[in-house]
């Protein structure tokens, strides 16, 4: 039985970039990239995914939660929902639209899948549930799931590791790598400080050790001989993304670009922070405006679907977001805001995003 390898593509710039960074550092692992269309991606996300494809020399399948319906997906699932909108907290979208599909073009497949997590991101993204499928994160210095870190360094497992430690082939036989190896873990002496120590000495060995232990489990990974990220050292950062992004030629998706806009005399710039369709519930509220004044159609599209009570966001309509006292005291705070960002960080991202990470890892990645 083979394995399948299988990389994601949001629309956002770290799967964007997982993609190029997958399809040239390791050419000849084969992987099938895909895609869930909603249906209420934005345009850019469209022309992003195209040139990805021209980049990879390959189609990206793209998936749709529901194939015979003459609506588009979010609509075929929003009227079966009877209008209710979603949001942080009932997000029936994620599940319906991308992580079921997902899962249905997987079927029972034995499968590696990779993930975009960035080195500077604490965070796990989705992991499937299903036991077939297995999650590697290429841009961690720590490339295995929390699972596989729980499992290989549990105080049950000890044994089994050093026995593994002496038997297989390591660059370097540390004496502190096997003592820490062997020390339990404890409320002294966490899971995350032993693995953090761990890697501190040597990525690839640990990496070793653990693809030698995922032999006797059911992983996907068990069945492979040999897996080339095991030697991967990596730990792509933020500024890495874009990077590889730029020298791609694909490029960073343009709703990323930053345009200028001034209110009371201030001058503030603005772009949005995500992929994703474009009435996401996670934007907030400067990429509303930024939506009502770079993409009016599609706000005003967004706006249709506020009735019967039902609003995108918690505490205010659309209507009422686009009044011009809001939008102008909107972008002011946000000018405040990214003044006291500014001192810590050169990105624009870094202030948009500061809310990725209660965002959808299936949408935003
Ligand atoms: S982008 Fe937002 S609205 Fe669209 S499926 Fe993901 S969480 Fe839902």
């Amino acid at each position: 039985m083979s394995v399948r390898h299988v990389l994601g593509i949001s629309g956002g710039k770290d799967s964007a970039a997982l993609a190029i960074y997958m399809k040239t550092k390791y050419p000849d692992l084969d992987i099938d990239y895909y895609t869930c269309d909603t249906g209420k991606e934005l345009d850019e996300t469209y022309r992003l995914i195209e040139k990805l494809e021209s980049f990879l020399g390959k189609q990206i399948t793209k998936l749709r939660a529901v194939e015979t319906s003459h609506e588009n997906p979010f609509d075929h699932f929003l009227k079966i929902k009877g209008g209710f909108l979603p949001s942080s907290l009932v997000r029936w979208c994620t599940k319906s639209l991308k992580l079921e599909p997902f899962e249905r073009y997987i079927g029972t497949d034995l499968t590696v899948s990779y993930v975009g997590i960035r080195g500077d991101e604490d965070r796990e993204g989705y992991i499937s549930t299903k036991t077939n499928i297995q999650s590697i994160f290429p841009f961690r210095r720590n490339i295995w799931s929390e699972e596989i870190i729980k499992k290989t360094l549990s105080n049950s497992n000890i044994e089994r590791m050093l026995d593994l430690f002496s038997s297989i082939e390591l660059e370097k036989r540390s004496a502190r790598f096997l003592e820490l190896l062997g020390q339990p873990i404890g409320m002294d002496f966490p899971l995350q400080q032993k693995h953090n120590l761990i890697l501190d000495i040597n990525i690839r060995d640990f990496n070793r050790l653990v693809f030698a232990f995922l032999k006797d489990t059911s992983y996907p990974l068990a069945l492979e001989n040999y897996f080339p990220l095991v030697e991967d050292e990596s730990n792509l950062v933020r500024s890495d993304i874009f990077k590889l992004l730029d020298e791609s030629g694909v490029g960073v998706p343009k709703y990323y670009k930053k345009e200028s806009f001034e209110v009371n005399g201030e001058k503030g710039e603005y772009s949005r922070s995500r992929s994703g369709c474009y009435f996401c519930f996670f934007q907030q509220r400067i990429e509303w405006v930024w939506l009502y004044e770079q993409h009016p159609d599609l706000f005003f599209q967004a706006m249709e679907y506020e009735k019967d009570g039902y609003t995108w966001g918690q505490n205010e309509s659309l209507a009422e977001l686009i009044k011009p006292e809001r939008i102008k005291q909107i972008k002011l705070e946000f000018i405040q805001k990214t003044k006291g960002v500014k001192k810590q960080s050169p990105f624009l991202l870094d202030i948009l995003d500061e809310e990725e990470e209660v965002g959808c890892a299936a949408c935003f990645i």
